[in-house]
């Protein structure tokens, strides 16, 4: 790795300014988002060529690459018989409709070029915000990065009515980089970076190439540099996007994506703003878990397994002596050790299946509960201890 920035201790970390392109080497996981005007011609047709480029570099970087990739109704409303942007939620959701399937099709083909499978996952806001599906979103993109699957994520636009939307695929890339801890967040669009004013109509405009921290000022930017192409995600919602990756712990570079090896040219150091991490990603949801409040219930754990979760390791239902209350999976539970209060942490099993599977090895769960068991009672990402 040519860089490892991403890695090294906070300290350092805030000393060292990254490129993107060290980035891109450095981050074990990055979410790439690819704005509509990227991937859809003007004539309504898949760029295809331009896919399978960004395939086989994506394919090329050490770290594993989810996708997060507009498309659907830019790709599908030919198909619904409009030449127009859709102006009704149905005409959207029935162009999206057409569209996905066609999108899902060509980043499978891209992708198997590089003997790589591609998974779909089309996400709503709802799937993000109630903890079991947020449990349940991240176990499957984690179980797709680790046996080497690209996914590629969506929102699912044919069942997001207004209320339920993440709004923009700038904000559903922040919060799938947050979902899975990813390192970097790589927006490709049709600017290359945050301008100091409007590059199109202003001669002085200069680009930002490093944004430490989303100031005020640096906010006030955004109507400065628009986005006329077929998405829905101008500035403003890159910047708040900027905002949701950056405070999850993710680097984000905004880049254009227009030239035929947009990926090649950041790796050679071309035009870019980033936006740097404010912390680590891991720090940052310990943070957050931290300030939980409202735990539904309790779990008493026996010696070996505090001692075991100190060390860093996942709390076992084998370690679990007594669960108490009653909480839904995904809930914040306290966690009991045998000289009290130690730690808190989202269980990833309800209060009813706790009880039965506490205290019993993982062979015995999936007897127990009759489906495969789904993991530790706490994974260490979900756990806080509190000394
Ligand atoms: N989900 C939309 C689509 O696939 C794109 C939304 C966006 O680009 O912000 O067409």
């Amino acid at each position: 790795m040519a860089d490892n920035a991403v890695m090294c201790p906070d300290s350092n970390f805030a000393a060292k300014p990254a490129s993107a392109a060290s980035l891109l080497q450095a981050s074990p996981i990055s979410v790439v988002k690819i704005g509509s005007s990227l991937l859809v011609a003007k004539d309504g047709q898949l760029r295809r060529p331009w896919m399978e480029r960004l395939a086989e570099r994506l394919d090329e970087l050490p770290g594993a690459v989810v996708l997060v990739s507009s498309g659907a109704i830019a790709m599908g409303r030919g198909a619904i018989g409009l030449d127009r942007r859709p102006r009704s939620l149905a005409e959207a959701q029935a162009a999206a409709a057409v569209g996905q399937i066609h999108l899902a099709g060509a980043w499978a083909e891209a992708w198997a070029r590089q003997q790589r499978s591609a998974a779909q996952v089309l996400l709503t806001l709802g799937d993000l915000e109630q903890r079991p599906r947020y449990l349940n979103a991240r176990a499957t993109l984690e179980m797709l990065i680790e046996r080497g699957v690209v996914p590629v994520v969506n929102e699912n636009d044919t069942v997001a009515t207004e209320e339920i939307r993440f709004g923009d695929n700038d904000r559903l890339a922040a919060r799938v980089a947050q979902l899975i801890g990813a390192q970097l967040l790589v927006l490709l669009s049709d600017v290359d970076g945050l301008y100091t004013a409007d590059p199109a109509t202003d001669p002085n405009a200069r680009r930002i190439p490093t944004v430490d921290a989303l100031t005020p000022e640096i906010e006030a930017l955004a109507g400065s540099t628009g986005s006329g192409g077929l998405g829905t995600g101008g500035m403003r919602s890159k910047l708040a996007a900027a905002r949701i990756a950056t405070d999850a712990g993710a680097n984000v570079v905004l880049s254009s994506g227009l030239a035929e090896d947009p990926i090649g040219i950041l790796l050679n150091d071309g035009p870019a703003t980033v936006f740097r991490a404010g912390a680590k990603p891991l720090a940052a949801r310990k943070r957050w878990l931290r300030g939980l409040q409202d735990p539904r219930g309790e779990l008493r754990l026996d010696a070996g397994a505090l001692l075991a979760i100190k060390g860093g390791a996942s709390l076992l239902a084998v370690g679990v002596r007594e669960v108490s209350g009653n909480f839904q999976r995904g809930d914040l539970v306290r966690l009991i050790g045998p000289d009290g209060l130690c730690g808190q942490g989202l269980c990833a099993y309800q209060s009813e299946e706790a009880r039965r599977i506490a205290g019993l090895s993982s062979e015995r769960i999936a007897e127990v509960l009759s489906e495969a068991g789904r993991g530790p009672m706490v994974h260490r990402d979900d756990l806080v201890l509190f000394f």
